[in-house]
């Protein structure tokens, strides 16, 4: 079953729609999570989660009308901090279910140097969107930063916004830099997003720790 029908639309699997909710729910908690499902209209997810296997079928539109309707019942200011909030606990989550995969779990991955962990873990992140899910994504390198593209992004997606709202973005990867580097925290920021016109989503994450 697909959250939305809608043949424009692209796919997740079930797995990450379902970290999505999960985590959603350990920041505004259970009736938050229906009344945002209520005003996403997609009221077949209440209490009705999506199965934890990797069938694409989660939609992007599913994804965008979730995040939009947390600006709408919270206003702007209080659903950015929320979807921040709710990257950051979908760490965890993902860790657990891709982690392994990606050899992240692994002690010969924890003992890397940091630069090596944190090039190694984007660029596992990369490859996994590209390979699981029905979005593109590339890592560009500079000097300073890393650059995470995401030329089809779900987050976003059908919205159109006046300032960059991948909000839930910034906040996984905040959580998933303080975990390679033993808590540090990086500027993550979202320099153009999709939603205001820019050809995609993208993430700057400078690569020295701010602390
Ligand atoms: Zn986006």
């Amino acid at each position: 079953m697909h959250a939305v029908a809608n043949e424009d639309d692209h796919f997740l699997p079930n797995k990450i729609g379902r970290i999505l909710l999960l985590s959603l729910e350990e920041v505004i908690g259970h009736n938050g999570v229906n009344a945002v499902l209520n005003v996403a209209e997609l009221p077949d997810l209440i209490r009705n989660y999506p199965p934890n296997t990797i069938d694409r079928e989660f939609g992007f539109s599913a994804v965008g009308h979730i995040q939009q309707a947390l600006d709408r019942l919270y206003g702007q200011r209080a659903g950015h901090g929320l979807a921040l909030r709710t990257g950051r606990a979908g760490f965890k989550h993902a860790l657990r279910e891709f982690g392994p995969m990606l050899g992240m779990t692994e002690l010969s991955y924890r003992l890397l140097p940091l630069h090596m962990k944190l090039k190694s873990g984007l660029e596992g992140t990369a490859e996994l969107f590209n390979r699981h899910t029905d979005q593109t994504v590339h890592l560009e390198e500079t000097p300073e930063a890393y650059r995470f593209h995401m030329d089809l992004c779900p987050l976003c997606w059908g919205r159109r916004l006046d300032q960059p709202g991948c909000h839930l973005a910034v906040g996984f990867f905040q959580e998933g830099l303080a975990w390679m580097s033993g808590g540090k925290n990086f500027l993550v920021e979202e320099t153009a997003c999709a939603a205001c016109g820019d050809a995609a989503c993208v993430l700057r994450i400078v690569r020295l720790p701010l602390d």
